[in-house]
């Protein structure tokens, strides 16, 4: 089995999921005593989480670099970005390093396109529904179409993720809030829901929408486990 490395924190409540998910996977496939074989890099989010609002990707870039080449040297045959907006400077981090990246956007593709789904509606940080980085690699490498929310509703989103969800607030009015955005977005096409970030699976699931919802989180993990086990 591959050691998969996940450079998380950001934040640890969605980290917490993926080590769970990762686990579970490993354990169906395997069964009896077994679980992944996994290394975290675990960031303090604070030292973090406010450079995209400042436009300090270059800073972005040179610590998660950072932390990559830490769990390359220690043995590391994969690596995981568990945060989709951290994903702007994914391309420069797997530059930097000579094991494979598993890219959260291409994990999420393949699931897409195996339900036949060509539009899909996308849910995230304001830097994952507003920049390019995410959507044009949906649509060149994968050709899928991607929607967003209004304006008021991005704010709406982006506050919950960063105000909320990643201080391990979950509320109920956020939940309504969020079912309300993806019945919008059907309404404007959407065939599907990414949850394209790391930490809105905490909020709501399948229950919460009419249509597909393509959990980012689990996918990322689960792409994870597959590869660690060559499947
Ligand atoms: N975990 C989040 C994501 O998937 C947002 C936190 C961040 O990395 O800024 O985009």
């Amino acid at each position: 089995m591959k050691t998969i490395g996940l450079i998380g924190g950001m934040s640890w409540e969605s980290t917490l999921e993926y080590y769970r998910i990762i686990n579970e996977v490993i354990n169906k496939k395997l069964g009896g005593y077994h679980s992944a074989q996994i290394m975290m890099y675990s960031f303090d989010f604070s030292e973090i989480a406010e450079l995209p609002d400042k436009g300090h990707w270059d800073e972005v870039a040179k610590l998660i670099i950072g932390a990559a080449r830490k769990l390359e040297k220690a043995g590391a045959d994969v690596l995981l970005i568990c945060t989709n907006t951290m994903h702007k400077v994914a391309e420069d981090v797997q530059k930097n390093i000579r094991i494979p990246l598993l890219h959260i956007a291409d994990a999420t593709a393949e699931q897409i396109k195996a339900k036949n789904i060509t539009k899909t509606g996308l849910l995230g940080t304001r830097f994952t529904m507003e920049d390019d980085f995410y959507k044009e690699r949906l649509a060149e490498k994968h050709g899928l179409e991607t929607i967003v929310p209004d304006e008021r509703e991005r704010q709406i989103i982006n506050n919950v993720i960063y105000n909320e969800l990643c201080r391990g607030q979950i509320r109920q009015s956020s939940k309504e809030d969020f079912r309300k955005i993806m019945q919008n977005l059907n309404e404007n096409g959407a065939e599907g829901i990414i949850l394209g970030c790391t930490e809105i699976c905490l909020l709501v699931n399948q229950s919460d929408a009419e249509i597909p919802i393509f959990d980012t989180t689990t996918i990322h993990a689960a792409s994870a486990a597959m590869f660690a086990l060559n499947q």
